[in-house]
């Protein structure tokens, strides 16, 4: 099984139950997914594959995934900022697949 197969399935099976989902687009979930453990060996840690990291630990506390700004995008837009993490309904198409702004306030 691949990394990214087994990441995948390790996530899914911790997030789920909490009401994140991986939205169905596999393709983009698993280039994600691999942008995490890119970043998991880049930097020591798992932030977030849509955002530019500093490499400071500290810094990137806030974007390490599942990032803080996670559960208020998922609340508000039905998505995290990159769409890795959705709602049941925007999984189902029952809610418009809006855009997501970024919520970070500028980092550096
Ligand atoms: S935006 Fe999504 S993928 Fe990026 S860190 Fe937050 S939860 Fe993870």
């Amino acid at each position: 099984m691949s990394e990214v197969q087994k990441l995948y399935d390790m996530l899914k099976k911790v997030q789920e139950p909490k009401g994140y989902y991986f939205s169905e687009n596999k393709e983009m979930v698993f280039d994600l997914i691999q942008g995490l453990i890119d970043n998991k060996n880049r930097y020591g840690y798992m932030c977030c594959p849509c955002r530019l990291a500093s490499g400071d630990r500290e810094k990137d506390k806030d974007i390490m995934c599942p990032c803080v700004y996670r559960e208020a995008d998922v609340e508000r837009y039905g998505s995290c900022y990159c769409n890795l993490y959705v709602s049941e309904e925007w999984n189902e198409g029952t809610i418009p697949h809006e855009y997501v702004p970024e919520s970070r306030p500028s980092a550096f």
